[in-house]
């Protein structure tokens, strides 16, 4: 757009419609036919049509229903063959309005045969790289991987399932796929009955450093540094009835690895037979304590219910004895749990237990045991924070959703990294033991430790209550759960870089290698910051900047107590968030979740106006003065700078009006005009342009290009020539019209020195240099570099490395020349 039509544009304004100022006119449009892409368009299209069991809401409908599995299981570990065998009986509940011929049930152990197809499917991604001249580089394989290779190798792994039988033990036919077995009913289950399985099943523990898994052993090293013994973590490890939904049947999609879990909801009843010196924590209550703990124990467990740290029920003293000692005696640790959808334990003789009670009040769960089991690897990282930590994590996540409804939550240590079940977690952090028998522990090991004690059991909220399909989307409980775990962070010391914030999501965003957060879970490129980080960042973004912490924090809390012990799918989340803020939303679950695209809006030009007076005395005056303060023509000053000079110069007796009068000369006829068109101004209209003529303010055009693509509210900061900033937030809504480039008025009574886009890093916005009018240098680092000597194989002096002496073990700290 030209200078002078702003001009134009802004005196017809004032004459004629100003309090409209803000309306864009066809022309201001650059996009051409065909290419116009509305970013604003419902997603009704893409999401599933609402029903009486998922209503336009996004609540749970009229006729909404789940079903249910109640188990009772005996378990027995075998520590020397580290083997599990038991047997269940599950209680299924036909809560469905469909009869049911057969039933599904997950075997996801069977994910470590080498036959799976988790395993078949897993792909390479190294190649050799080779030139003419032959291999140059071969191709990589870690040493882990061939550990892994080896060990699935060596060990029989998978279900062995003994018997499938209903509750009169009546043989029932089964089919195993995979990590999926169906069993077949001999009669059909019809919708309000139930009906029981009984199975017997066992499997070899799976060694959790070998293969990487979610459960499993670790043993430690047999010396007196690390005294010998194992931990178990025990997950995935009973036949699990598979989910029946609404809107997907039977949850056929096989564990591959990645997807997580996709669970009913059922009370537990589980024996545990370990090693009578063994300490075992379990989802759920303990029910026989007087039968595995000493009267000592027992006192200290109650202690702790209302002391003010964390009380060991189970000393550091009492766990290295464990360890020392060995026994050949068993007991049997019995644990209920209801309304859970899943089950998890631990198990070791190195386990030491501290506890406190964490007073939530209310009439729910007005007691809540925390609860943390670690070997004395855990040190002093785990006595301070492990279960300070999960009290803290309960404490935020219920001010976002609803009181903790269970009635404990622990955390355990072992060989898992971080995993979470019902009321247990599994958490990896440790201390180093150093050569003066001490243990200490790194600022990033800290970080980890409380990090992901708060992650894990945020958990138990998103998705152990808020039951979403794991399997499906790991966004649903990863990124929901990212984002309140920064929360919670920030709350505990926000000296620590937490990250899920918008910067945090930058460099990903700008990259090539992403798919939409909407990607089913084993089909998403770099899964981290696919589900866990865009996510939690988006709803950071979504709640500070776009709703504001009020209206988000309603709608998040609504639908975490609408899913409350349901199941929830993304619509219901998007339906949930935008209905009960009241803001519609669909441009940003498109932008953030359906789209790659990223945020990178350009402030591309400014123009400053002033208003025409219409008045041609004034205004042909200022055309004048705009002229004269352009720069003279550099023919003119260089001629001029010679001495020469003009024609008109040398011959000044040769004059005509043109000598008097420039083409900015006011004329009568200019003047009528003016009087012309004030008295053609109803009163209105003449009031209003006097005041703005009065006023005289300025008038800044700015023009913005969406880079990323992502459409985005435009968090402009005005510095004024004085020096005093104001900011200006512009709504989302202006790129509705045009999702390319956008133009925007704005006015103001001092005047601006410069503007700058979302200048506090809020939106994720990846490139900062375009964010500034007038630009800014970009400060950084050079740093100077000596060159390496080239170290290829061509230029090894052989003559010379062919004296090197063998070193023996002796020789072990002398640094090796070649
Ligand atoms: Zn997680």
């Amino acid at each position: 757009m030209q200078r002078t039509s702003f001009w134009l544009a802004c005196a017809a304004i004032a004459a004629v419609s100003f309090g409209a100022n803000q309306s864009v006119s066809a022309s201001a449009i650059k996009q051409t036919k065909g290419e116009f892409e509305d970013k604003f368009r419902q997603l009704d299209e893409v999401l599933p049509t609402a029903n009486v069991y998922r209503s336009a809401a996004g609540e749970p409908g009229e006729k909404y229903w789940q079903q249910r599995a109640d188990y009772e299981i005996d378990v027995r570990l075998n520590e020397e063959l580290r083997r599990l065998d038991a047997s269940e009986e599950i209680t299924y509940h036909n809560n469905s309005p469909y009869t049911l011929k057969y039933i599904w049930i997950q075997l996801d152990q069977n994910i470590f045969r080498n036959d799976s197809r988790a395993e078949r499917s897993a792909t390479f991604g190294s190649h050799p790289e080779t030139d003419l001249a032959g291999i140059d580089k071969p191709a990589r394989v870690s040493l882990g991987e061939l550990r892994r290779q080896q060990f699935m190798a060596d060990n029989e792994l998978g279900f062995a399932i003994d018997k499938v039988g209903n509750g009169d033990g009546e043989a029932l036919s089964f089919t195993v796929v995979g990590t999926n077995m169906r069993v077949d009913l001999p009669e059909p289950l019809a919708p309000g009955a139930q009906t029981t399985l009984a199975i017997d099943f066992g499997f070899n523990i799976v060694e959790e450093d070998a293969v990487g898994a979610r459960s499993g052993y670790e043993h430690f090293a047999d010396d007196a540094r690390e005294g010998g013994n194992d931990i178990f973590l025990i997950a995935q490890w009973y036949p699990r009835v598979a989910a029946f939904t609404d809107y997907e049947a039977w949850t056929n999609k096989e564990f591959l690895g990645r997807g997580e879990f996709t669970q009913e909801f059922g009370d537990f009843e589980v024996s545990i037979d370990a090693p009578a010196d063994h300490i075992v924590s379990a989802t759920g209550v303990l029910q026989n304590p007087e039968e595995v703990l000493t009267d000592k124990q027992q006192r200290r467990l109650k202690e702790a219910e209302t002391a003010e740290r964390p009380v060991f029920v189970v000393t550091a003293e009492e766990a290295l004895e464990n360890e020392e000692a060995g026994t050949d005696e068993r007991k049997v640790w019995r644990f209920a749990a209801e309304n859970v959808r899943d089950f998890a334990w631990a198990s070791s003789r190195k386990f030491m237990w501290d506890a406190k009670g964490y007073q939530q009040g209310g009439d729910v769960q007005p007691l809540v045991m925390a609860m943390s089991f670690f070997p004395k690897e855990g040190g002093d990282l785990w006595k301070k924070y492990s279960t300070e930590a999960v009290i803290h994590t309960m404490d935020i996540y219920s001010r976002f959703s609803f009181d903790y409804p269970y009635p404990t939550a622990q955390s355990v240590n072992g060989p898992v990294g971080g995993m979470e079940y019902p009321m247990i977690t599994f958490n990896g952090p440790r201390t180093e033991l150093q050569d003066d028998g001490t243990r200490t522990y790194s600022l990033a090991e800290k970080r980890f430790l409380i990090g992901v004690v708060i992650h894990e059991v945020g958990h138990i909220y998103f998705p152990m209550i808020v039951n979403s399909d794991e399997r499906q989307w790991t966004w649903m409980d990863e990124g929901l759960n990212s984002f309140l775990d920064g929360v919670a962070g920030r709350e505990w010391d926000p000296s620590v870089p937490w990250g899920v914030e918008p910067r945090s999501i930058v460099d990903y965003m700008k990259s090539s290698v992403q798919v939409p957060i909407m990607t089913q879970s084993d089909s998403v490129l770099r899964l981290g910051p696919n589900a866990y980080t865009k996510p939690a960042a988006a709803l950071n973004i979504l709640r500070e900047v776009i709703l504001g912490r009020d209206l988000f924090d309603f709608a998040f809390r609504e639908y975490a107590q609408r899913w409350m012990f349901k199941r929830p799918t993304p619509a219901d989340f998007f339906r949930t968030m935008e209905e009960a803020s009241g803001v519609d939303l669909d441009w940003f679950w498109r932008g953030w979740f359906y789209s790659t695209d990223h945020v990178d809006i350009s402030i591309d030009r400014v123009f400053k106006l002033q208003l025409d007076t219409q008045d041609p005395d004034i205004d042909w005056q200022r055309r004048r003065q705009e002229q004269a303060d352009k720069p003279v023509s550099f023919f003119v000053q260089r001629n001029e700078a010679a001495g020469s000079k003009t024609w008109v110069e040398l011959n000044s007796d040769v004059t005509d009006f043109y000598d008097q009068n420039d083409r900015f000369t006011v004329t009568n006829k200019q003047r009528n005009a003016y009087q012309k068109f004030l008295d053609k101004l109803e009163p209105w209209e003449r009031r209003v342009f006097d005041r703005a003529i009065a006023e005289d303010q300025n008038y800044y055009v700015l023009d913005f290009s969406n880079v990323g693509g992502l459409v985005m509210p435009i968090l402009l900061q005005m510095t004024y020539a004085d020096g005093s900033t104001e900011d200006y937030r512009i709504p989302a809504e202006v790129w509705r019209r045009d999702a390319k480039n956008v133009s925007k008025l704005i006015v103001t009574d001092k005047e601006v020195a410069s503007f700058a886009v979302d200048p506090n890093w809020e939106t994720a916005d990846v490139d900062i240099a375009n964010n500034y009018y007038p630009r800014q240098i970009i400060q950084s680092r050079i740093e100077a570099y000596k060159s390496k000597r080239d170290k290829d194989h061509i230029s090894r002096d052989l003559m010379q490395e062919a004296k090197t002496k063998l070193k023996d073990e002796s020789d072990e700290n002398n640094d090796d020349e070649n």
